[in-house]
């Protein structure tokens, strides 16, 4: 995205102008906005032509409203249309920054049935943010989708990387820091939700109350599908939920995703969660001595918001090389901690075992391994993953070998050695074969 245009910066005229602008760059010709005053439906007055060459004379109705557009804005825009003095195709575009009622909807496919020459379409909020999205404007629009540009509070990209390093490769046995580098950086602020509420709720029968809730809570939504954030992340993010940061561009490739609701919607959301949450079944004895059985549900009236706000978490993802390697590094962050959504570092890169403290490094091709993979060589004693190794048996012990070259050197020394020495390849041999001698002179005195 080069460009994020927030919509309800805009007045009625500028709309206007935003709206023949992004037809101009979809290829409508000789796209004109018409004088402010008696414009009679028709805002914007356009060309489109086919790819046979035809000519389509377009008529645009432009509606920067915060309510829904209904059937009378479109009969309005019909009869522009249909007066239009010209004998080919005409077209009736209404593009709103919010939605359209099903009555103008309807209109509109019965408009259409009737004849081919003359289309209307009809071009709501989220339809307009697509086409400017495929423009390369990023269009925020309040009606549809809340705007926020605060984020719960992260570092800068550079503590981040020298952390990370220090933090994931700082515990391997055979190598530091400064071997690796980050290689990509990049922020995503995920949009979310966040409400705290009181709530008291007395549930009653004939009986009088049987159930009540009260206290008080907290709760996060996805600010994209507005369900409730997974428990551990939410916990996490709560911790620090009103240390808030501006949301600044930085240096590194940074994304930040839209909401998907607006805030209406998402409160909305947020007050169905909760309720949810504090709908209990319950057990209790009538007067007759009987047991019934009774959801008791809160009613909206008995939840009181003390604060909610629409913002954003930050996500890191980071690219680590170290040597052929590259190591995802990805997690959410608040205020200095963190909580890792995927960590390549922390599996050996042979057997996928998890890794805590004893973790090794290949210094050929960079692999982070167990123990178990970790092979020292024969001649340089330099330590290598099983994957890099050329493995070869002397007197039943398995040796290790960087490359070829270095195994034939190796075979070589070892054909000239007495077979003493040659014994002495196999330490567990030599172990064995004293301790036998040992037991059978035992024996034999
Ligand atoms: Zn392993
Ligand atoms: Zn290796």
């Amino acid at each position: 995205m080069n460009q994020e245009l927030i919509l309800e910066n805009l007045n009625g005229f500028e709309f206007e102008e935003l709206i023949a602008d992004i037809f101009r760059k979809k290829g409508f010709k000789n796209v004109v906005v018409t004088p402010r005053t008696n414009d009679g439906g028709k805002d914007i007055t356009m060309d489109e032509v086919t790819f046979s060459g035809e000519v389509i004379k377009v008529v645009v109705e432009c509606k920067h409203h915060k309510t829904r557009i209904g059937r009378p804005v479109v009969q309005k825009l019909h009869s522009a249309v249909s007066t239009l003095e010209y004998s080919g195709k005409k077209k009736g575009y209404i593009v709103s920054s919010s939605t359209f009622t099903d009555s103008a909807v309807d209109y509109v496919q019965i408009v259409n049935k009737q004849s081919d020459d003359l289309i209307l379409e009809l071009i709501d909020g989220k339809k307009l943010k697509e086409i400017t999205c495929d423009l390369g404007i990023n269009l925020k629009n309040g009606v549809i989708e809340a705007l926020s540009n605060k984020s719960i509070s992260y570092s800068s990209e550079l503590v981040i990387k020298t952390n990370i390093l220090e933090y994931n490769f700082n515990n391997i046995n055979n190598i530091n820091k400064d071997q690796v580098s980050v290689e990509n950086l990049k922020t995503t602020f995920h949009p979310i939700y966040y409400i705290n509420y009181d709530i008291d709720s007395q549930c009653s029968t004939s009986v009088g109350v049987i159930h009540e809730e009260t206290g008080d809570g907290q709760l996060i939504i996805d600010g994209r599908t507005g369900n409730g954030l997974e428990k551990k992340l939410m916990n996490f993010l709560l911790k620090n939920i009103n240390n808030e940061n501006k949301i600044t561009k930085g240096n590194c490739l940074q994304y930040k995703l839209d909401f998907q609701k607006n805030e209406n919607e998402l409160k909305n959301r947020a007050i169905s969660e909760i309720i949810n949450s504090h709908t209990k079944d319950i057990t209790y004895t009538g007067k007759n001595n009987v047991t019934y059985n009774k959801t008791c549900t809160p009613s909206p009236k008995d939840i009181i918001i003390h604060n909610c706000k629409s913002l954003y978490y930050p996500e890191w993802t980071l690219s680590i090389k170290a040597k052929q390697k590259n190591y995802i590094v990805s997690f959410a962050e608040s205020a200095g901690d963190i909580f890792t959504v995927r960590n390549d570092t922390k599996t050996c890169q042979i057997c996928n075992h998890k890794l805590e403290k004893n973790k090794w490094y290949c210094t050929y091709c960079g692999s982070i391994i167990c123990k178990k993979h970790l092979k020292v060589t024969r001649l340089r004693k330099v330590k290598i993953c099983a994957n890099c190794s050329i493995t070869k048996s002397f007197f039943g012990a398995k040796k290790y070998f960087e490359s070829n070259e270095e195994l034939e050197a190796f075979n070589n020394y070892y054909t000239s050695l007495p077979i003493y020495k040659k014994i002495g390849e196999n330490p567990y041999l030599v172990c064995s074969i004293v301790f036998m001698i040992i037991i059978g002179l035992y024996f034999l005195f």
